[in-house]
């Protein structure tokens, strides 16, 4: 049977999700990390099957691997030396082999890669060739840390899996409709005609995706609505979504802008950046450090970047409330902007790990916008679980928590291009 693997490579990471298309059914998933090290570990988490029994017996290393059951899902584990990609690959479709989900590699038929930085060459997912490649490793300049784990990704998966359909899938291609007017910075024009300099957004995948499954729980096409995505994790983005395209996103040139993040600043006056740079005397390396990783919600709660971590302290730490604060603010503030340019919406959705499951989070920032008319359902916001309406039924503008499926979109898409 035919079966398609999402794969998002990063410089010491692999994780992947093994799909049976176009079923959709997802048949494995697992993650390679530390790769590169003599303790890589691999994790993959499969449904129960025939096979097991021998394969704990086997056990390659009996020390270091261990299978668990939870449910009907087990878990593999194993701790060994990897030494790169290719060979951490090799070792995932071994295993998968030896654990009975696939009987040979060439089951599977597509792999569909997420590439960080697609650039203006790229608003659609596009089949691998060897100039989609090279235009990948040129697009380095504008994703420096994972452009070039994706393109070697690619090009081990290509080696080890020569007869499946390569794929890439970029996050930046949904922003490519966004208008001039919303994609160009104030700046002079000869830096966008010579470097690119201009917005290009991020998380687009999922920011498609929530889009799509919006819609398909609204029960209205697409091209009717007016949306408004919130993927808050770690990294946070929002997206204005015009019919079913991307109208405006608060990430900018790169994932560094818009509203706080986990670690990085979001949006900062640029001469405060030289202004700090200066008295301090960083180097461009060590302030980009600084607003990349020690900012955010870890900068100002100077405790956590975690929101888990922050909302427990928050009645006693002023720090991790004055985070959560600016958090919060930012976003409805990026939200107000969207109804504007947008001159309406009909739904917020609300996804990725704290749009996912902070229910007080979701609380505060749609108590903040009642004046457009949205209003929550406190229980619906308490349930746990999957996809949900958490606005009341007369509430004027909807509210959804859809999670994302970035794994599913990049499967989809490869079978599209199949
Ligand atoms: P990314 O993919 O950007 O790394 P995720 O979408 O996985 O991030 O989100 C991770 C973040 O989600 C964590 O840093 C944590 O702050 C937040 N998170 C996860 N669960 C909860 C929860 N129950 N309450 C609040 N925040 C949560």
């Amino acid at each position: 049977m035919a079966k398609t693997m999402a794969v998002n490579a990063g410089s010491s990471s692999l994780k992947f999700q093994l799909l049976e298309m176009p079923q959709e059914q997802v048949i494995a998933q697992g993650v390679i990390e530390r790769i590169g090290m003599n303790d890589a570990i691999v994790t993959i988490k499969y449904n129960a099957k025939s096979g097991i029994v021998s394969e704990l017996e086997q056990g390659d290393d009996k020390e270091h691997t261990s299978l668990s059951k939870n449910g009907s899902e087990l878990k593999y584990e194993n701790v060994l030396p990897i030494g790169d990609h290719e060979q951490a690959i090799n070792y995932m479709l071994q295993k998968l082999t030896d654990l009975n989900i696939i009987s040979e590699f060439k089951e599977i038929t597509g792999v569909g890669h997420r590439v960080v930085a697609g650039g203006e060459w790229f608003n659609h997912s596009v089949v691998v060739t060897d100039s989609v490649l090279e235009k990948i490793d040129r697009l380095a300049d504008y994703a420096p840390l994972h452009n070039p784990a994706n393109a070697m990704g690619i090009r081990a998966f290509q080696r080890l899996l020569p007869n499946a359909l390569s794929v890439a899938v970029f996050d930046t291609s949904f922003h490519q409709t966004m208008p001039k007017s919303n994609y160009l910075y104030p700046l002079p024009y000869q830096y966008y005609t010579r470097y690119g300099a201009r917005k290009y957004g991020a998380h687009g995948t999922s920011h498609r995706y929530v889009s799509l499954r919006a819609s398909e729980l609204l029960g209205k096409p697409l091209a009717s609505l007016k949306l408004i995505t919130l993927h808050l994790g770690a990294g946070a983005s929002i997206t204005a979504v015009q019919n079913g395209k991307s109208l405006d996103t608060s990430m900018g040139f790169s994932p560094l802008a818009g509203v706080a993040m986990a670690t990085r600043t979001g949006d900062v006056d640029p001469s405060l950046v030289y202004y700090i740079q200066e008295r301090e005397n960083l180097s461009n390396e060590e302030m980009l450090n600084i607003l990349n990783k020690k900012s955010g919600l870890l900068g100002v709660s100077t405790i956590s970047s975690d929101m888990r971590d922050l909302l427990e302290v928050e009645e006693t730490n002023d720090h991790a409330k004055l985070a959560i604060d600016i958090f919060i603010n930012r976003i409805v503030k990026y939200v107000g902007q969207y109804v504007a340019e947008m001159n309406g919406v009909d739904a917020l959705v609300f996804t990725a790990g704290i749009g996912e499951n902070s229910a007080p989070i979701r609380q505060r920032i749609i108590d903040k916008l009642s004046y457009f008319g949205v209003k929550l359902d406190p229980v619906a916001n308490n349930k746990r679980g999957d996809e949900i309406e958490i606005s009341t039924k007369d509430s004027n503008v909807k509210a959804l928590l859809i999670p994302t499926n970035e794994e599913l979109m990049i499967a989809r898409d490869v079978e599209e291009l199949k």
